[in-house]
């Protein structure tokens, strides 16, 4: 079966009623071995720039991350970079940037420290557009938004690199495109604003690993509580389904980046929501793309609203599993 698993890899996501999937990879330590492992696949769906930042001493500087990230998004032009703003606090410290709190992950993380820094936040995504100066296929990500201002600051500073950068690339004759801005969906309030916010930008990311632990208030990393630590905790999936029909309802695209869209059991309940477009590990490509193509979408659906009433992980796990089995 391995061997089947490995030889098929590269035929494309669909389902045995043809249903097509969009499988992307996520990335951080180096996205052009990761991209290696997915020919076929569409991109990187989630770039942790963060990693780099944490490998240094030191800030990055605006021309080594212009360097980094022109090699990145120029290696694949015709594929999707989805590129997330620093991402540091909680569990990702930066030794040169110490941060003490009592409560990091309800603390100063993600676009909350870039904000409060914005000339960090300008240098970042400065670097990222000169990086795509003559390229499409720039996508940036914000992290940790639990509000519209965020957003809304976070858009004024992007259109002011923006201009900056497009001044200087038209003095060059070349051309500097609109990159796609999307908002990572991780932090629980921002759920019950979904219209809105897809007003303000153009595509969505589900975090499911910080969405987990901040639907059950459960630290993801203490190993006291890891098991209650479940992303196939019914609340946790009947947020996943709302989001996916508002994303549908607003016509915005969305994407799962989380550890789920790597596990075949999250992957089945994902597709059958109707999620279409997954970002996961390079390891974890070969065995989702193999379940997708050894399962029915029809089948799948009929199942969702079984698992959306269970009363605990255990019972949705159950059912997958059962399914996972019947197909062998
Ligand atoms: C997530 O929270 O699900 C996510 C993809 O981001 P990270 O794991 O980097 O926090
Ligand atoms: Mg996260």
């Amino acid at each position: 079966l391995v061997k089947r698993i490995e030889s098929e890899s590269d035929r494309p996501a669909i389902s045995e009623d043809g249903c097509e999937m969009t499988l992307l990879v996520n990335a951080g330590l180096s996205a052009g071995l990761e991209m290696e492992q997915n020919k076929q696949g569409a991109g990187v769906g989630l770039y942790r720039t963060e990693i780099p930042f944490m490998l240094r001493e030191r800030f990055p500087s605006e021309q080594e991350q212009f360097e980094l990230y022109h090699s990145l998004l120029s290696a694949h032009p015709d594929k999707e970079m989805t590129m997330r703003t620093l991402d540091v606090g909680g569990d990702k410290p930066l030794s040169y940037f110490p941060i003490s709190e009592e409560n990091p992950f309800l603390g100063w993380r993600g676009i909350r420290l870039t904000l409060d820094h914005p000339e960090i936040f300008l240098v970042q995504v400065r670097a990222m557009l000169k990086a795509s100066i003559g390229l499409k296929n720039l996508h940036i990500l914000l992290p940790m938004v639990s509000s519209i201002s965020e957003i809304d600051e976070s858009n004024r500073l992007i259109k002011q690199a923006f201009d900056e950068v497009e001044e200087d690339a038209l003095k060059t004759g070349k051309v500097l495109s609109k990159p796609a801005i999307g908002v990572m969906l991780e932090v629980p309030a921002i759920l019950f604003q979904l219209e809105l916010i897809a007003e303000k930008v153009d595509f969505f990311s589900v975090g499911t690993n910080d969405l987990t632990q901040y639907l059950l208030a459960v630290d993801r990393n203490n190993s006291r509580v890891a098991q209650l630590y479940s992303s196939y905790h019914p609340s946790v999936l009947i947020a996943l389904n709302q989001i996916v029909q508002t994303s549908k309802r607003c016509n915005i695209p969305v994407t799962v980046c989380g550890e789920l869209a790597g596990e075949p059991s999250g992957v089945l309940i994902l597709m059958a929501m109707g999620y279409r477009k997954l970002s996961m590990n390079a390891h974890s490509l070969r065995k989702i793309n193999w379940v997708i193509r050894n399962v029915s979408m029809k089948e799948l659906e009929a199942l969702l609203s079984e698992i959306l009433s269970c009363a605990g992980p255990e019972n949705v796990k159950t059912i997958v599993d059962q399914y996972l089995e019947l197909k062998g």
